[in-house]
């Protein structure tokens, strides 16, 4: 490509300029339709331009856009009331994007501790995480490429094996103050992690009085088939972070705690200023309306059931070119063996956006959470003839 851009390169972005979405589908500036398996990232989990949630926003915007939470903000209240019913949780801390979750879960990690007159901040975190992208996000995660040159890290966050325990007991030391976690890391190829080495962790986190905290920023708000990772998992964490699916595409995001964490947050510890504004709140509310429709969570379970047996149909058919299926609910990942990122490139050329992972050998599928099985059998039938190629 050989057009000026103004823009930083942060990204390695296709010549495709998309500039319209409507349900599962995208549309590019010639008008070509997309099935969009990527959904900005997991995101725009309820489609694009979802009218309900386009209408709460339009009502909210003749109303009020943002006061300050030096005030009180009811549709804050109201809406973390209705998240904390729907969790574990009791209080929210409200932001607008991943890394902010994060880091609010670490600050309040470390500060609990010291409000109990204690010198613990080391936290564990795992291989193939991935938090975000600000210094304590890639200190706490981040591979090479996102670390490299932006160094000194922030201290006292140790790495451990996923799914081995002894590789967790391995970390603590007596300022060991919690442990960092994604239930299904994403970024780092699709790995859902197992039940028995997080019911672990959560026994261990008991035991040493370590806060359990499950960033849950890409793998949940509904994609496991339950509002929270955590739910499908059967394992309670102390804290979770939650963005991305959240606000379906406007800018909110959540750090979910429990009183007893939630308490080290007092006036002037910590902020935000467009944390909790009253559009992201609209726009959340309407989201929650959206996903409390009686069959939603089911549709998503079946249909990802539904989309796991075609996938290993598809990698049965060519073992030469797949060699693992992983995810649950509408998160899925696939090895393969060639380049995930050719794979990828042929998807979009023939009407699937698909994206890759960290790793160039993980192709990942997060779509809408409202597909059906017709969206299955359309992205199904690209991949086929994509794999038929190689
Ligand atoms: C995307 C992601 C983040 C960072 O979210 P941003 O909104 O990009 O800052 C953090 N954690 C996980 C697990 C993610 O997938």
């Amino acid at each position: 490509m050989t057009r000026h851009s103004a823009i930083t390169t942060a990204y390695a972005r296709l010549p495709i300029a998309i500039t319209r979405g409507e349900g599962a589908y995208l549309f590019d500036e010639n008008g070509k339709r997309y099935l969009d398996f990527a959904a900005g990232i997991a995101v725009t989990s309820l489609g694009h331009c979802p009218e309900e949630i386009g209408q709460a926003l339009k009502a909210q915007i003749d109303q009020l856009w943002l006061c300050s939470n030096i005030f009180t903000i009811p549709q804050q209240e109201a809406f973390a009331q209705r998240l904390t019913s729907l969790s574990c949780m009791d209080r929210i801390f409200f932001c607008s994007s991943g890394l902010e979750a994060v880091e609010t879960a670490i600050k309040m990690i470390r500060k609990y501790h010291f409000d109990q007159g204690q010198d613990r901040h080391e936290i564990i975190t795992f291989e193939r995480g991935f938090h975000g992208r600000s210094m304590a996000c890639i200190s706490a995660g981040g591979n090479e490429t996102a670390r490299r040159g932006f160094g000194p890290l922030l201290e006292g966050f140790t790495v451990a094996k996923p799914n081995d325990i002894a590789s967790v007991e391995a970390c603590i030391t007596d300022k060991t103050a919690g442990i960092l976690i994604e239930p299904i890391q994403a970024e780092g190829g699709v790995y859902p992690l197992d039940t028995d080495f997080l019911k672990a962790l959560r026994q261990l986190a008991d035991d040493q009085q370590l806060l359990l905290c499950f960033d849950e920023v890409q793998c949940g708000y509904g994609r496991t088939g339950d509002l929270f990772a955590y739910q499908s998992y059967g394992v309670e964490p102390d804290l979770i972070t939650c963005a991305k699916g959240i606000g379906g595409g406007f800018p909110l995001a959540a750090t979910l705690a429990k009183e007893a964490v939630a308490a080290c947050i007092t006036p002037g510890t910590h902020g935000s200023t467009y944390g909790g504004n009253p559009l992201a709140m609209a726009v959340g509310m309407a989201i929650l309306d959206k996903m409390e429709i009686p069959g939603f969570y089911e549709n998503i379970k079946e249909t990802g059931r539904y989309a796991l047996t075609k996938l290993e149909t598809l990698a049965a058919t060519y073992p030469q070119h797949i060699t693992a299926i992983r995810g649950t609910g509408l998160i899925w990942g696939v090895e393969v063996t060639h380049s995930a990122k050719d794979i990828m490139m042929t998807c979009i050329d023939h009407g699937l956006i698909v994206t890759k992972t960290t790793s160039n050998t993980v192709l990942r599928l997060v779509p809408p959470l409202i597909i059906d099985k017709n969206h299955v059998d359309e992205a199904l039938a690209v991949l086929e003839k994509v794999f038929a190629t190689l």
